[in-house]
C-alpha cells in the first residue's frame, strides 16, 4: 500500500518494521465535550486506515490516549483550563466530566462505525511514567527547570521543525496556540513538560513530583502512552493536520531525545472539516454532534458516507445541502444492492470477483483514495458478476468502509414502506436542478407528480424531505 508520510512529504509504500504486524498510535480526544464532527471526521479516515491495513492480512495494535488533563488544545482558547471550564459550565468534578465526555465520544464512534482501539488510555491514569520519562529527558540534559516548570530544550536537537513545510504563518498558530511566549524558555520553541506554575493557577487535578505538586504537558501524553504500550518503535501515528504542529513535533522531539534513536516511520495527518465560516472548533462553542445530525433525521453511517466520499488529505466543506446529497446518493446505493439479496444460492463468479476486488484494493492501495473505494461499489453494480458474487464483494468491501451497505438493504426489504421508489427519487433529482436553475415553474410542476405518485417533498433547511402521504 502506498501512503503519504507527512514527515517525508512524498507517497510511501506502507512497510511495517515487524513483517505482518502493525503499531498504530492515534492522539485521542480532549474530554471536555462532545467531539465535533470534524474531530470525527479525523477519527473515521483513520478507521479506515486501521481496518484496510487489518484487510491486508496485517495483524495492528491500535493505541489511544484521552486527554482528560486540563490544558490548551490545538484549537487556540487562550482562556481557562478546558477540563475545568467544562466542569464549571456542568457543575461537575474535572473526573466526572471527562468521564462523561469519553462515553460520549465511544458512543458517537459506535454510531459511526469506528471501532474502539485496541488500548485506550486516560493520561490521568499515566502520571507515573510521565514523571519518569521526564526525569531521563532531565538526566540526558534535554530538560531544564525554569520558574518552576520544566521544559523541554529543542536547541539540543540536530532538527526540530521535522513536518518542514510550515511556512510563517502555520508557525505564529503554532506559537500562539502550543507554545505560548514565556520569559522562562530559553528557546522559543521550547515547551513544558511539567508545570508547577501555570496561568491556570486553578487547575483542579494536581500531582506530586520530584519538581513540586502540578500536573503534565499534554505532548508527554502520547509519548508516553505510546512508547509504554508499543514499544521503541512506532509504525504509524495518526491525527488531524491541526496535531502536526506543534503536537507531533514535539512529541517526535521528546521520545527521539528518550529514546536516542527514529520513532516513528509513517506520520498520516487528515485534513479539517471545515464550515464555510472557517474550521470547526470545539473550544468556539459552536459545532456539530453525532446527535444533532440524528436529531435531523441524518443516520450517523451518511455522515461517515460522505466523509468517505472525499480524499482524506483534501479539506472537506460541510453544508447541510452537501451532507443532503450525501444522503440521497447513499440513499439510492442502498435501494441497488437491496434486489440483490435472496437466498438463492449461486456458485461465485470467480474471474469477476478478482477483477472487481482489484479495483477497490487499488483504490486503498493509493494513499487511501475512498472516493475511488466508493465507485467500486459501482463497477460491481454494473458488472455481469452474478448477485451472489456481487454481495460476496460488498460484504468484504463493508469490513473497510463500515457502510452498513447490506445491514440497511436488509432493513428496506424489511419494511417496505420505508421505500421510495427509484421514479419518485427521479422526480425528486429533477426538480432539485429546476430549482437550481431557478425555474420554478417547472419545479412545481415536477411537484405535482410527485404528488400524484402519493409523495410529498418539502424543503427545509437540513435539506430535502420525501414523506409518503398518509
Ligand atoms: P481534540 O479533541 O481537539 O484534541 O481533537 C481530536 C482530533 O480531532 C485531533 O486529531 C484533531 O487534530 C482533530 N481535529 C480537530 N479539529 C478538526 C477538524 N475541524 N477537522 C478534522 N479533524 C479535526
Ligand atoms: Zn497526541
Amino acid at each position: 500500500m502506498q501512503i503519504y508520510n507527512s514527515l517525508t512529504r512524498k507517497k510511501e509504500e506502507f512497510i511495517p518494521r515487524e513483517s505482518g504486524k502493525v503499531s498504530m498510535y492515534t492522539c485521542g480526544p480532549t474530554v471536555y465535550h462532545y467531539a465535533h464532527i470534524g474531530n470525527l471526521r479525523s477519527y473515521i479516515m483513520e478507521d479506515v486506515l486501521e481496518k484496510y491495513l487489518r484487510f491486508t492480512g496485517l495483524d495492528v495494535k491500535r493505541v489511544m490516549n484521552i486527554t482528560d488533563v486540563g490544558h490548551l488544545t490545538s484549537d487556540g482558547d487562550t482562556g481557562d483550563d478546558k477540563m475545568l471550564k467544562g466542569a464549571k459550565r456542568e457543575h461537575k468534578s474535572v473526573m466526572e466530566i471527562a468521564k462523561f465526555y469519553t462515553d460520549a465520544f465511544f458512543d458517537d464512534c459506535t454510531k459511526l462505525n469506528i471501532k474502539k482501539p485496541d488500548v485506550v488510555v486516560p493520561a490521568t491514569s499515566y502520571i507515573d511514567e510521565f514523571i519518569r520519562v521526564i526525569t531521563v529527558l532531565m538526566e540526558k540534559g534535554y530538560a531544564y527547570e525554569a520558574g518552576g516548570n520544566i521544559y523541554f530544550d529543542t536547541s539540543k536537537l540536530d532538527q526540530y521543525y521535522v513536518f518542514n513545510d510550515f511556512n510563517e504563518e502555520d508557525l505564529a498558530v503554532g506559537v500562539r496556540e502550543g507554545v505560548e511566549e514565556d520569559s522562562n524558555k530559553r528557546n522559543k520553541a521550547d515547551f513544558v513538560l511539567w508545570f508547577t506554575k501555570s496561568k491556570f493557577d486553578s487547575q483542579e487535578l494536581k500531582w506530586e513530583s520530584p519538581w513540586g505538586t502540578g500536573y503534565p504537558g499534554w505532548h508527554i501524553e502520547c509519548s508516553c502512552i505510546s512508547m509504554k504500550n508499543l514499544g521503541e518503535y512506532l509504525d504509524i501515528h495518526c491525527g488531524g493536520i491541526d496535531n502536526a504542529f506543534p503536537h507531533h513535533t514535539n512529541e517526535i522531539a521528546q521520545s527521539e531525545a528518550y529514546l536516542g534513536h527514529k520513532w516513528c516511520n509513517y506520520w498520516f495527518h487528515v485534513l479539517h472539516l471545515n464550515t464555510n465560516s472557517g474550521k470547526m472548533s470545539k473550544s468556539s462553542g459552536e459545532f456539530l454532534t453525532v446527535s444533532l445530525l440524528e436529531e435531523k433525521g441524518y443516520e450517523p453511517v451518511v455522515y461517515r458516507f460522505f466523509c468517505l466520499q472525499s480524499h482524506y488529505r483534501k479539506s472537506l466543506v460541510f453544508s447541510w445541502e452537501n451532507l443532503d446529497n450525501a444522503k440521497t446518493t447513499y440513499n439510492k446505493l442502498i435501494a441497488k444492492i437491496k434486489p440483490l439479496i435472496s437466498d438463492n444460492y449461486e456458485p461465485l463468479d470467480k474471474d469477476e470477483y478478482d477483477r472487481l476486488m482489484l479495483l477497490f484494493t487499488s483504490a486503498l492501495d493509493n494513499d487511501l483514495n475512498t472516493a475511488n473505494a466508493i465507485t467500486a461499489i459501482y463497477d460491481v453494480l454494473n458488472s455481469k458478476a452474478n448477485n451472489f458474487t456481487k454481495l460476496a464483494l460488498f460484504e468484504e468491501f463493508d469490513k473497510v468502509l463500515g457502510l452498513d451497505l447490506i445491514e440497511n438493504a436488509r432493513k428496506i426489504i424489511e419494511s417496505p414502506a420505508e421505500i421510495i421508489p427509484d421514479e419518485v427519487m427521479e422526480l425528486v433529482e429533477q426538480r432539485k436542478s429546476a430549482r437550481k436553475d431557478k425555474n420554478f415553474a417547472l419545479a412545481d410542476e415536477i411537484r405535482d407528480k410527485i404528488t400524484a405518485l402519493g409523495y410529498e417533498v418539502r424543503e427545509t433547511r437540513q435539506g430535502t424531505e420525501i414523506n409518503k402521504i398518509k
